[in-house]
């Protein structure tokens, strides 16, 4: 807990206590006998609670809340909690925590909250004057690129579904309006950049429980600007996709939307690329859903066409990516029975061979070629080549690999069109970087807590007052256990890829006996493949199915020379031939150190930026508009994981290894904890006329003849408060004291 000291809570304090159906009550303490405090709750119930677990309330703060939450009279977090339901109720759903902005997910449309008038309104205006709004951020962030330091980042962290991605693209327009050109002709740069988003979203957007539009894809895009302030180019960098969906799909979840749109397209089209019903692919009929709710999939298929357009990508390049798009369901449809020679596998059916057939015509390749590829496998011995045959388990899983394959490589260029045809501006004097990271609860910066604590220094050094630091927990055991060299977790996966035999389950097995017992790493109960590490903030338990596959990462060389003789250029081109020095160890590349080195290259980046944070919060997991569950909310404020861990080892975990649904831990970048920061200095600050005001009637006489500093030095003392300062133009309250003098208030 992160304030609250009970010897304030006197008879009449009105106070919050915590409740196992609302996480926290409202209530008035009627009776105190001891430890004991008898209490009635605002909804009239009588409870005797321990005087312990009761914080005080503040019983002035405006009922629709404030708008930054370091006004609160008492930071912890029911007074936190509290506020946001306020102002969530009236469709307030910024806040801020001083410049970092909490944006709660309103699961409706609020047009007028993002429309031109809102912009020019937001344009030019003091931080702060209006009320908290992602423009505000935007509009901050471009001032400051203009005047102080050119280069800018805004980092947009939440959970799955919290509004990651809605906030990006709203940041994107306002830029867009800052710096767009005022000419109307042809496709401009920031034109460019917007209708960027739905095209990778369509590619890289897919329906998960926790999303109708979830990302599965991190995105840092970076918009570079002229000594104008116009944009004068964009540069987009995406993550790790998720390739495993491509041919793994669990219900009610979806594929990429693309497939869905692609088959919903005007019925040409749908004959032209040999599609059908999306029931009739094994790729997408794994689940039962093929529908989004109010998303019309023809009309997207029209949209991201247009959308293609806009960003520079032909006509016959359109046509190729679909025709890919297509191949990938056929190929899906392809099924393998066992061949005439031992261990060997065949085509199952009539079925199969037209879908191959299919696949060959629409990637343009040999038809024979693409089933060797899949039911064989060459050997390089000594002694030369063999080709060895593959069982029919082998062969389906030979098929998905190169399906995955040929969707990675297709996002990856659609990625690559993008950024050649918006251009970058070698010239720029300035950029502002936009980072949307995905569907792992959270991106982790160490920065965004030092962030907060220079925000805490630089206030207490205006107001010229002493502080010294907080200390940190010291999480070195937590850091080993994952990224040692050798033998952490990531080492031992890395080495696991690289051995053909290894399963998830051996993996499991080979975690279990290293790191046996090892303080922070505990293997659940029944388990088989699941293992908790105890963070510093708690357990968190990630389940090691498919592990091994999301790691990998290499294109089988059969598939590379197939794709690589591809009649259609397109299709070739996605799969340049390796350089021939690429030794055979080197061709391998495990998504978890690939992934680290772009982390990196992605830190250095924002290293030389100015941060600013938004926090997107996720109001219910049923994603409708007007329902705030407490527990929910406070899950996604309260914990710290992140901030004790570095990012890149974290976020390698939980994008392998999907943290388990039953655990309710959600590494989080806490807002809270930022909170917890500035208790450990002084957590309140009121000026010195606030002040005055609240706890005059304290030292009636204080105020006679002496300036106000004189005077709440004065009601201090008298009140025997320790430990506080005063400032130049503020009194600063350690933790508890402000609910210590409003208890002598209500006493008065
Ligand atoms: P993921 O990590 O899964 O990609 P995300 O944080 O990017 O999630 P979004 O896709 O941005 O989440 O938001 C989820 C949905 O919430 C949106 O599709 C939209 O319906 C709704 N939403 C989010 N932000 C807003 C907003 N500001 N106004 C209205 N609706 C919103
Ligand atoms: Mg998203």
């Amino acid at each position: 807990m992160i304030q609250g000291t009970p010897v304030n809570i006197i008879v009449g304090s009105h106070v919050w206590v915590e409740d196992p159906e609302v996480a926290w009550i409202d209530g008035e303490v009627k009776e105190i006998n001891g430890r004991e405090a008898t209490l009635i709750t605002s909804q009239g119930k009588t409870i005797v609670v321990d005087i312990t677990f009761i914080y005080p309330k503040d019983t002035e703060a405006p009922p629709a809340g404030v708008d930054d939450m370091t006004k609160l009279a008492y930071l912890h977090e029911p007074g936190v909690l509290h506020n946001l339901a306020c102002r969530f109720a009236l469709n307030e759903i910024y806040t801020y925590t001083g410049n970092i902005l909490i944006a709660v997910n309103p699961f409706r449309r609020l047009p007028h909250l993002y429309d031109i008038h809102m912009m020019e309104q937001y344009k030019g205006a003091a931080f702060g004057e209006l009320s908290p709004h992602l423009f505000a951020v935007a509009d901050t962030c471009y001032r400051a690129m203009i005047h102080e330091q050119g280069r800018q980042s805004i980092l947009v962290s939440g959970e799955s579904g919290a509004g990651k991605t809605e906030t990006t693209k709203m940041l994107m327009r306002y830029l867009a309006f800052m710096g767009g050109r005022s000419s109307t002709e042809g496709r401009t740069v920031e034109q460019q950049v917007l209708e960027s988003n739905p095209v990778l979203e369509a590619f890289g957007n897919a329906k998960t429980v926790k999303n109708n539009n979830s990302s599965r894809f991190g995105k840092f895009v970076e918009i570079q600007f002229d000594k104008h302030g116009k944009i004068s180019g964009a540069a987009v960098r995406t993550y790790l996709l998720e390739r495993s969906r491509v041919c793994q799909v669990s219900d009610p979840e979806r594929n990429y939307h693309c497939f869905y749109m692609l088959c919903a397209a005007p019925p040409e089209e749908v004959k032209k690329f040999k599609l059908g019903d999306p029931g009739t692919f094994r790729y997408l009929n794994q689940s039962n859903c093929y529908e989004v709710a109010n998303v019309d999939d023809a009309r997207e298929y029209l949209e991201t066409r247009n959308a293609m357009d806009i960003v520079g990508i032909s006509q016959e390049e359109q046509d190729a990516i679909f025709r890919v798009v297509s191949a990938i369901l056929h190929l899906g449809n392809i099924d393998f029975t066992k061949g005439k020679e031992v261990d060997s596998s065949k085509l199952k059916d009539e079925k199969s061979h037209y879908h191959l057939q299919t696949a060959a015509e629409l990637l343009m390749c040999n038809e024979k070629a693409l089933e060797d590829s899949l039911c064989k496998r060459v050997i390089v011995t000594p002694d030369g080549n063999i080709t060895k045959p593959l069982d029919p388990d082998s062969a389906a899983l030979s098929r998905d690999a190169l399906a995955k394959t040929v969707y990675s490589r297709l996002f990856d260029w659609i990625v690559e069109k993008i950024n050649s045809s918006i251009g970058q501006d070698p010239n720029a004097s300035s950029l502002i970087g936009v980072l949307d990271i995905y569907g792992f609860e959270s991106f982790k910066i160490n920065r965004y807590i030092m962030h907060v604590f220079k925000m805490e220094q630089e206030e207490y050094t205006r107001e010229e007052i002493n502080w010294s630091y907080v200390e940190f927990v010291d999480n070195q055991d937590v850091l080993d256990l994952i990224e040692k060299k050798p033998g952490g977790i990531i080492a031992l996966l890395d080495e696991a890829c690289m051995f053909p035999k290894s399963t998830h389950e051996t993996f499991a097995q080979k975690m279990y006996q290293t790191y046996k017992g090892h303080k922070r790493f505990s293997k659940p109960k029944l388990a088989r493949t699941d293992f908790t590490i105890n963070h510093y903030a708690g357990d968190v338990t990630y389940l090691a199915d498919q592990f091994l596959d999301k790691n990998k990462d290499y294109v089988v060389a059969e598939h590379q020379a197939l794709l690589y003789a591809s009649k259609c250029t397109f299709v070739a081109n996605l799969f340049p031939p390796l350089p021939e020095e690429t030794s055979k160890q080197s061709k391998f590349s495990s998504i978890g150190t690939r992934f680290k080195q772009q982390l990196q290259a992605l830190m250095e980046t924002l290293n030389t930026t100015e941060p600013h944070y938004i926090r997107c919060v996720k109001p219910n997991a049923v994603l409708k508009p007007g329902i705030f569950e407490n527990f929910n909310i406070l899950n996604q404020l309260r914990c710290g994981v992140s901030e004790i861990l570095p990012q890149l080892n974290t976020q390698q975990l939980q994008i392998i290894c999907k943290v388990s649904p039953t655990n309710n831990v959600l590494p989080w970048q806490g807002v809270l904890e930022a909170i917890r920061i500035s208790c450990a200095g002084y957590p309140t600050k009121k000026t010195f006329d606030e002040f005055l005001d609240r706890f005059g009637v304290l030292a009636p006489d204080a105020l006679d003849g002496s300036d106000e500093k004189t005077a709440c030095v004065a009601i201090c003392d008298k009140m025997g408060l320790k430990g506080y300062q005063i400032g130049k133009a503020k009194v600063f309250l350690r933790a508890g004291q402000m609910a210590e003098l409003d208890a002598r208030r209500t006493e008065v």
